[in-house]
Parts: structure tokens; C-alpha cells; sequence
């Protein structure tokens, strides 16, 4: 490729772990001519977009907003500011994003108590009670949809006992937000955030967050400064939700437009319909795999309808297969990480990836290539 010759990648069915397909109205708002970031109408539109955010997360939580990067970028927000050097958090780890959780808490200088449960599992609510009876954490992080694994974690139960503890519940929900149901008030989260690539189907580049009034309390009160001086919220706070909303730092404008139409997307669909269909899929790619001899890693209870983790059959080529798949069909799915690596595929059905033709398209392309 010349460097004078356009950009023109192959267009791509994407079936992995995220990003997943855009829909060409979010791609368009991403052309809307830019406007400056405190120009009135600007403001408006972020207003409104934290609205969506609320409606979607089911929560009344004023600090609810997209942080300026991708979903890594949420997870740190919310360790750096809940967390302050020699305090305690536990950590639920059952796969790679429980870990890079613990990543950030050690990073923080806060002092770290782990809980692992085999990857493929849930978290079992007995464990956490268990765990909180030798340790007193000033929070407790877990994933709701782990997209290294294809687990969905109930919460209700664990967010009873993380209070009944004192602390604060963390939860992750990149994968999980747009494509199954979230009650951060019912369910007492007191901090979670996400991603846009994912479920909702927005190019990767923010991070919805939101924090309840005890998290808020809890980051009123720091006695230290915020090692991160982007990603502070008692300054970033004031230009997405302050009464004067003044320069912290250049918000992704176009990202801005993009979860908006996005988010519009979402909700003239409806969250029942698009949870809907999220499940409905799933069911009709199970029965597909089943067919080919593919077994799930996750006992059917627990499975995410949006991130499907198979066993590769014995004799099935993995990279081999997932090459194929690219080359001649256009269609990418995810292989396994650690552990998984070579033994697992991840299957997404995320968002505007996630339709029956989608389903058909890969199923149909798995028989060719496996010759069944
Ligand atoms: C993708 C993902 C992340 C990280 O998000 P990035 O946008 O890749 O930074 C964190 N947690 C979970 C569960 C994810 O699936």
C-alpha cells in the first residue's frame, strides 16, 4: 500500500469479543460537521446523552457520564478515585478482566485481597461472604460479564453481602450494558462502567461510568490527591455535570455524536426488544454449534447471550479455521486467551452483530469449512 492510496480495509462481519458492527446512522453522526466543546448546543447534547446513559444503566445517579477513552479507561477511573494509597479492595477473578482489576489496584498502592474461582465459573455468592470475614475492603470488584470466559454473574446477592460488609460494589459491565439487563439502583452497584464497542455498537472510544451517592461520599472525603490528573474526577465532574461547565479537558466531539446516535438507536428499539433478541440469537447459534459438536464452556444458566466461549472440537484447526473464516468469508470471531488460548473460541453477538443473518452467515461458513 502506497501512502497516498485511500483507506479502504475490507469490509467485515465482526463476530468477536469487540468491536462489533456499527450501524451506518452512528457512523454518519461521526461526519456531523464538529462544533466547539463548550458551545451551548454541545452542552446540550451531552446533557442528553448522560440522560440516555441513566435510562440505559436504570439509574437516577447524577455523575453518570462517558470518560474520554475506551473501557480500561472507565476501570481506572473508578480504582484511582475510590481508592486511595493503603486502602483495601477485594477483587472476584475469574478471568482476564478480574485480573487486570487487580492490576489496578495494586498499581494504585492500595492493599489487594484476591477471590479466584475457576475461569468458566461464577463467583459464588457463599465465597465473597466467606472472603469479607477476614478483611474489611473499602470496596469489592467484580465483573458482570466476563468476555474472556462467556460468564454472566448474578449481583443481587453478592451486592447484599458486600453491604452488609461496609463496602462498595464495583462492578464491569463493557460487555454486558446494551445487550442485558442492568439495575445499578435495584441492585445497589455503587460504581460500574463500560464501553461503547460492545453491546452498545459505537466505535471503541469511551467509557459510560456512573457512581452512586456512596461513592460519591466516599470520593468527597479522599484525604490524598488523585494520582491521575486526566482522569480526576473531582475536576472532570465539573465540565460533563457542573452548574458552569468549564474546561477540563477537549471531549471527543465525533465519539460524543457517535454514542449519542447510538444510545437513540438503543432506545428506539427498546431495552425488553433488544434484550430480546440479544437471547434469541444466542439460542439459535447454540443449537447451530450443537449441530456442528460444538460444546459451551459455561453451564447454560450463566452463559451471556452476547459472548458465546466454545470448545474447539478435537481435529478443528483453530488459528487454521479462524483464518478462513477472515480470508473467505469475512466473518472475525475471537480465539481464547490465556488459559483458553488454542482451546476455546469467543463468538460475539454484540449489539448490531447480533441478527439472525449474522448467526446463519457464520454457521453456514463453519459447515463448508468443517466439511459437515
Ligand atoms: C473489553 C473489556 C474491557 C476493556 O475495554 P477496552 O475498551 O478494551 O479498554 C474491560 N472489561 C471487560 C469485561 C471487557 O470485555
Amino acid at each position: 500500500m502506497s501512502a497516498t492510496s485511500q483507506l479502504d480495509p475490507t469490509a467485515r462481519f465482526l463476530m468477536g469479543p469487540g468491536p462489533s458492527d456499527v450501524h451506518p446512522r452512528v457512523l454518519k453522526a461521526m461526519a456531523t460537521p464538529l462544533i466547539g466543546h463548550l458551545d451551548p448546543q454541545f452542552i446540550a447534547i451531552m446533557d442528553d446523552v448522560m440522560d440516555m446513559l441513566r435510562r440505559l444503566l436504570q439509574t437516577k445517579n447524577e455523575v453518570t457520564f462517558p470518560v474520554s477513552a475506551t473501557g480500561s479507561a472507565g476501570m481506572e477511573t473508578c480504582f484511582v478515585n475510590l481508592l486511595e494509597p493503603g486502602d483495601e479492595a477485594l477483587v472476584c477473578v475469574n478471568g482476564v478482566f478480574g485480573n487486570r482489576m487487580c492490576d489496578n489496584v495494586e498499581r494504585g498502592g492500595a492493599k489487594l485481597v484476591r477471590l479466584d474461582a475457576p475461569w468458566g465459573s461464577i463467583i459464588e455468592p457463599a465465597e465473597v461472604k466467606k472472603t469479607l470475614e477476614g478483611c474489611s475492603p473499602k470496596l469489592v470488584a467484580i465483573v458482570h460479564a466476563e468476555t474472556s470466559t462467556g460468564v454472566l454473574q448474578p449481583l443481587e446477592e453478592i451486592s447484599k453481602i458486600v453491604h452488609d460488609a461496609g463496602a462498595l460494589l464495583l462492578v464491569d459491565t463493557v460487555t454486558s450494558l446494551g445487550g442485558t439487563e442492568i439495575l445499578v439502583d435495584e441492585w445497589g452497584i455503587d460504581a460500574v462502567y463500560s464501553g461503547t464497542q460492545k453491546c452498545i455498537s459505537a466505535p471503541p472510544g469511551l467509557s459510560p461510568v456512573s457512581f452512586g451517592p456512596a461513592a460519591v461520599e466516599a470520593m468527597d472525603k479522599r484525604k490524598t490527591r488523585v494520582q491521575s490528573w486526566y482522569l480526576d474526577l473531582s475536576m472532570v465532574r465539573k465540565y460533563w455535570a457542573g452548574a458552569k461547565r468549564a474546561y477540563h479537558h477537549t471531549a471527543p466531539i465525533s465519539m460524543v455524536y457517535a454514542l449519542y446516535e447510538a444510545l437513540s438507536l438503543i432506545f428506539e428499539e427498546g431495552l425488553e426488544a433488544r434484550f430480546a433478541r440479544h437471547r434469541r440469537n444466542h439460542e439459535l447459534l447454540r443449537q447451530g454449534l450443537e449441530e456442528l459438536g460444538f460444546e459451551f464452556l459455561v453451564p447454560s444458566e450463566y452463559r451471556l447471550p452476547m459472548l458465546n466461549a466454545v470448545k474447539i472440537p478435537a481435529g478443528v484447526d483453530d488459528a487454521a479455521v479462524r483464518r478462513r473464516l477472515l480470508d473467505e468469508y469475512n466473518i472475525e470471531i475471537g480465539g481464547g486467551l490465556g488459559d483458553f488460548s488454542g482451546k476455546v473460541w469467543r463468538i460475539g453477538l454484540m449489539g448490531c452483530s447480533c441478527t439472525q443473518n449474522h448467526v446463519n452467515m457464520l454457521l453456514a461458513a463453519l459447515r463448508t469449512i468443517m466439511k459437515m
